[in-house]
């Protein structure tokens, strides 16, 4: 077997001209050649044995890419508590079926024809966020009630949301704006 040594030659991959070549040595580690230069390329890279040889690379270059095998540790929902536990002490039994047209509070339980048990998460204007058992939901709410259009700022004046048995956290105060009333308005002719 021959020694290798600095200056001396010796055949080994490529990284650029990917083949295997004859490079000279620039430096070694003991006997182990540490450092070749291509001679077809003139690239400087670290040493790696040809295929064939004592350490046994290997062939192809699955070596690199293979490493990195990630395994999820991460849990695919960050519930801190069940949906189950969320609703419990709820007034499930009363839950009223989700229509658009009702108005819904934080803390509600609702019963949606689709998406089952939702608790009401969030009041925005016209939009709830319902948390279901799966995903949380946007839904509108307060569509209905009165038979005309009304402004976007006006809050819901409906208050039957289903039995009061228990404190509404929270509820929004609903601010009495004057609204003209169909008896002021007086006829037209
Ligand atoms: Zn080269």
């Amino acid at each position: 077997m021959a020694t290798h040594k600095v200056g001396g030659e010796v055949d080994a991959p490529c990284t650029r001209c990917k083949l295997t070549l004859a490079h000279t040595i620039l430096a070694m580690v003991g006997t182990k050649i540490a450092r070749v230069r291509c001679n077809t390329c003139g690239g400087d890279h670290a040493y790696r044995a040809a295929p064939g040889t004592t350490d046994r690379p290997t062939a192809s270059r699955s070596s690199t890419s293979r490493a990195s095998s990630t395994p999820r540790a991460e849990k695919p929902e960050k519930v801190v508590i069940s949906f189950e536990e969320q609703l419990a002490g709820k007034d499930i039994a009363n839950a009223p079926k989700y229509s658009p047209k009702d108005t819904y509070q934080v803390d509600q339980v609702i019963q949606h024809p689709t998406f089952g048990l939702g608790l009401v998460s969030a009041v925005r204007g016209d939009k709830v966020d319902i948390a279901f058992k799966s995903e949380t939901k946007t839904l509108v709410h307060g569509r209905g009630g009165a038979s005309t259009e009304k402004p976007a700022f006006s809050p819901p004046s409906a208050r039957q949301t289903g039995p009061a048995d228990k404190p509404q956290p929270l509820a929004p105060l609903a601010t009495e704006t004057a609204e003209p009333s169909a008896d002021a308005a007086a006829p037209k002719e």
